[in-house]
């Protein structure tokens, strides 16, 4: 297994500084051992114009069957444990050595060239057998939208006999001008990707490691799905989690994407693998579907966070008037660049607004409403605060439709990277039950003349419910017409 990394020098900087970069000396061969075996590092050539540093991995076949993870060729033959691609295709295995030896490049740190580290390099990447589910199209769209020029020949079965066709291997060459961690990062996320055989076990903190290294890529690259879903060995429990957790890192990130954009790259069919559908698209839609039940035109999205939600609501016109309310500034600011609300057009801007407030006081600007939305909203309140907010919109507000979802606590045993007795954000001052969440919903209508109904979403599993609650209260028929 064997890999090459080469740079030429820029900018009057010698390529030579690969060696701070990797913090590895170019005029040194290095060993690392790693629990599949030797990682051996050394510099093919090293001069000021040009330097390539070589990692190659010496697998073990006996480590790797002793580990109980030997994988390839038919898995239940036991001479397969031991005749197997392995030691010659870069796999994941690759991936674990690379974070071995290549650690702090990894991280992007380097005290004696930061500003090296902190820029892109003319870099030139090169493995010549990678195993490749998808062959050499799958391998470009992985790599091209990450910046690189890709160089993807498959490698036939066998010379002799072309008519047998193409193995499932290619040799790989990279080009690009990328940060030298950046394209580390690329390369440990995705060879696992590319071979589809995660050598050892997923455990839940995998999510983690994933978007740490998929960190300011990941979030937009148009083959999110399959690299996660392939990276986590399709455990799809897991895949959900990273998907949303995504999702997030999206929200927080400095992001100028159209909000339509992104949803649409969210629910394209990208590949025949099954794609879930992360839980805050689901519960945006359930949400539409209420409000549109309720014929509702003009809306309050209340603690509207970054406005995704006002974003889909722009998208239908029979919203005919949008009101974001939050009680964060910073939610607020990033709402408005992801919206684009300066650069929108008149028409469009003219439904939309955007108002900083707390629901934990009366509010009279936030009366004459059809509909108000508390989406993730309330566990975001301590819990003696909540009759202020029942006040200040059931009570003053009072518009005729209301939605409030929430988490569902008892779901998340089911979230398997969440430690046991933890909530799901550190911000959640508490997380309800059914039951909990029906007996405060059923005080509310009861003390301010609604009607309440429940609607799961996300998968409602039979034995704890669905991950997110949703109650969709609406005024008594009496109030109405009152
Ligand atoms: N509704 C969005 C965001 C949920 S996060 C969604 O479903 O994705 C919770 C939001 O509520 C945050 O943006 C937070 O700033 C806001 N929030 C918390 N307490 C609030 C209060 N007292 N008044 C108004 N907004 C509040």
């Amino acid at each position: 297994m064997f890999l090459t990394i080469s740079t030429t020098g820029s900018g009057g900087a010698p390529a030579t500084d690969l060696g701070f970069l990797l913090h590895k000396h170019p005029e040194k061969t290095q060993i690392f051992s790693t629990s599949y075996g030797d990682a051996h590092v050394f510099y093919p050539e090293a001069s000021e114009q040009r330097c390539t540093a070589a990692l190659l991995l010496e697998v073990d076949p006996v480590a790797l069957v002793r580990r109980g993870k030997g994988r390839g060729g038919a898995p239940d033959s036991a001479l397969a444990q031991y005749v197997n691609d392995r030691p010659y295709a870069a796999s994941s295995l690759l991936a674990v050595a690379l974070r071995t030896v290549f650690a702090s490049a990894l991280k992007g740190v380097c005290n004696a060239r930061p500003e090296r580290a902190a820029n892109p390099l003319p870099l030139r990447i090169a493995i010549p057998v990678v195993p490749a589910r998808g062959g050499a199209a799958l391998v470009r769209r992985l790599f091209e939208p990450l910046g690189w020029t890709v160089e993807a020949e498959p490698v036939v079965l066998d010379a002799q006999f072309p008519a047998w066709g193409d193995s499932r291997y290619v040799r790989l060459v990279l080009e690009g001008e990328l940060r030298l961690a950046e394209a580390l990062r690329h390369l440990y996320v995705l060879l696992p990707v590319m071979d589809d055989a995660k050598h050892y076990w997923v455990s839940p903190d995998e999510v983690d490691k994933l978007l740490r290294m998929g960190e300011g890529w990941l979030a937009d690259h148009p083959e999110q799905r399959l690299i996660t879903s392939r990276y986590l060995a399709r455990r799809w429990s897991l895949t959900r989690q990273a998907m949303e957790r995504l999702e997030l890192a999206r929200l927080a990130e400095a992001d100028d994407s159209e909000p339509e954009a992104l949803d649409n790259a969210v629910d394209e069919e990208v590949d025949t693998e099954e794609k879930p559908v992360p839980l805050a698209v689901q519960r945006r839609q359930a949400i539409l579907t209420a409000l549109r039940a309720g014929g509702a035109a003009r809306v309050l999205d209340l603690g509207c966070g970054q406005g995704q939600l006002v974003g889909e609501l722009l998208k239908d016109a029979r919203f005919t008037e949008i009101v974001g309310v939050d009680v964060s500034m910073r939610a607020l600011g990033e709402a408005t660049r992801r919206l684009r609300l300066d650069r929108m057009g008149d028409h469009r801007a003219a439904r939309v607004r955007l108002m900083q407030g707390s629901l934990a006081y009366t509010d009279t600007r936030l009366k004459g409403y059809d509909a108000a939305v508390l989406s993730e909203v309330v566990e975001h309140l301590d819990l003696p605060r909540l009759p202020a907010l029942e006040y200040a919109v059931f009570g003053t507000a009072r518009p005729a439709t209301v939605v409030v979802t929430t988490p569902n606590v008892e779901y998340n045993v089911r979230w398997e990277t969440l430690p046991a007795g933890h909530v799901r954000h550190a911000d959640h001052r508490f997380e309800w039950t059914r039951e909990e969440f029906r007996s405060w919903t059923g005080q509310v209508a009861q003390r301010h003349g609604y009607d309440v109904r429940y609607v799961p979403v996300g998968p409602d599993d039979p034995e704890v419910g669905p991950p997110t609650q949703m109650a969709v209260f609406t005024t008594t028929a009496k109030e109405a017409v009152a």
